[in-house]
């Protein structure tokens, strides 16, 4: 690719960053938990140095009155100086206090340090904030006594420009330091949470370019065994399913296209004989109307089994259901049974709760089976048991059985064992599908086996 070109994908990717999305999302959240983080550790850092560097100043003050007092003192060692004495005040004041020296009648008497206006007068003042010609300082005032009397008043503040200019300086750093920290964060972030989750967007792009012509598509799964791997390996497990339903329900639209046709074109072959000769022979108008007559009623049995299988759930009516009065209900007096020996073994008062036009359906299916497949003079035992907490109906033949590789393949639609295609015995191979889908709309399940010497036996269990 070309420089620019290239230039003007990345610059377009990170465009596409820029708007919220979830990289955009994740870093500002990072960026906003940054800023409370910083905010908070800077303005603890600011005030604790700021209550040190005050605190200091304070101590510097105390002690430099506590110092000039005791010399003012008589109560304290040694012989107390004089209040007009200028050596009180040339000690050792540091030089950002101011001191000065009043006298009971409010009257100024010494002072010394760097502020040059006069301090305000008062007899007695705890340490307080007060701003002088513009500027902080702490400010102080006590009584001086000496031989029990109270001879003058001293004042003195210290100035708090360089606690000031200190916290200015910490400031600026702790703006820069903070804002270098965000920003780096915040790039760091953006390059990061993009970096991660690009595979995410690669996967995007790939679902977004799948059509229902590329179902066999799938994902690369780079085997880190990560969320994203995860997502792209459930991701084709999905695509799976979709291919087989897809290609199922194909084969299905194709088999009941072709099931369609057969009576289709009977039908026509017969409109056709009625058109040409059905004026001449009445006969003939009889015969082709009763075949008429048979293929419709297999297509409407054929599309009505069509329709329960294409229904995605079955809609059950539920209800209490005795299966021994059903079982005799639905398989007892059935024409196709006719020709075969029908033994009942049913336990009493087994109940179920389902949906009663279903279960006879179910029923019917398998005992319908029966009289296509068991030759005549053939036996059909029916069993009906309940075992803990599970119900078991067996219907048993002793019939030609089903090849042992189709015992699972008989209930997928449209599915005939060669056999039955063979010897034509009417049936579209659906009836067996439809049994499996009542079955499992009940919670059961239906299986079959073949029995020695000969025979099928299907086993319906339903949990309680
Ligand atoms: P259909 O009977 O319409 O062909 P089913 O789905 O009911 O369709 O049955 C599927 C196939 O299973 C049948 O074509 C037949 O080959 C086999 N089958 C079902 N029941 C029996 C049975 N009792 N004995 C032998 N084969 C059977």
């Amino acid at each position: 690719m070309p420089f620019v070109a290239k230039i003007k994908t990345v610059s377009k990717e990170w465009i596409e960053t820029l708007r919220p999305g979830l990289a955009g999302k994740i870093t500002l959240w990072y960026v906003a938990l940054l800023i409370l983080t910083v905010f908070l550790l800077s303005s603890l850092t600011f005030w604790g140095n700021r209550q040190a560097l005050l605190k200091e100043k304070q101590q510097v003050l105390e002690n430099t009155v506590l110092q000039i007092l005791a010399t003012l003192d008589d109560r304290s060692e040694g012989q107390a100086m004089n209040i007009h004495d200028p050596d009180v005040l040339s000690g050792n004041i540091p030089k950002e206090v101011t001191v000065q020296l009043s006298s009971p009648s409010d009257s100024l008497i010494q002072r010394a340090g760097q502020l040059k206006s006069q301090l305000p007068i008062q007899k007695q003042s705890a340490l307080e904030l007060k701003v002088l010609n513009g500027e902080d300082y702490y400010y102080v005032a006590k009584p001086i006594q000496s031989g029990g009397k109270t001879v003058g008043y001293l004042q003195a503040v210290i100035g708090l420009g360089e606690v000031n200019l200190a916290q200015k300086v910490l400031f600026k750093q702790l703006l820069w330091i903070g804002g270098s920290a965000l920003l780096l964060a915040a790039v760091g972030g953006l390059v990061l949470s993009r970096q991660v989750l690009s595979p995410l967007a690669h996967l995007n792009r790939e679902i977004s370019n799948l059509t229902a012509h590329d179902l066999n598509r799938r994902l690369p799964v780079s085997g880190n065994d990560d969320e994203l791997d995860r997502l792209a390996q459930s991701f084709n497990q999905m695509m799976e399913r979709l291919e087989t339903s897809f290609q199922k329900q194909q084969q299905f639209v194709a088999n009941a296209s072709h099931e369609l046709r057969t009576p289709l074109m009977v039908i026509r072959g017969h409109a056709d004989i009625l058109k040409r000769w059905g004026s001449e022979d009445p006969l003939l108008v009889r015969d082709s109307a009763e075949s008429v007559g048979v293929e419709v009623e297999m297509m409407t049995k054929l599309v009505e089994n069509l329709l329960t299988l294409a229904r995605e759930d079955l809609r059950l009516n539920l209800a209490t259901i005795n299966l021994e009065e059903l079982i005799i209900d639905s398989t007892a007096g059935l024409p196709y049974l006719q020709k075969l020996r029908v033994e009942y073994d049913l336990a009493s008062d087994v109940n179920i709760q389902g949906d009663a036009l279903y279960l006879r359906q179910l029923l019917r299916v398998i005992m319908e089976n029966a009289g296509k497949y068991v030759p005549e003079g053939g036996k059909i035992q029916i069993k009906l048991r309940s075992e803990g907490t599970g119900v078991t109906i067996v219907i048993e033949d002793n019939g030609p059985g089903i090849p042992p590789e189709s015992l699972d393949a008989i209930f997928d639609r449209f599915y005939r064992v060669d056999a039955a295609r063979s010897r034509n015995v009417p049936g579209h191979g659906l009836g067996l599908s439809i049994a499996r889908k009542i079955v499992e709309a009940h919670h059961g399940n239906i299986r079959a086996e073949n029995v020695v010497p000969q025979g099928v036996r299907f086993w319906i269990v339903f949990g309680v």
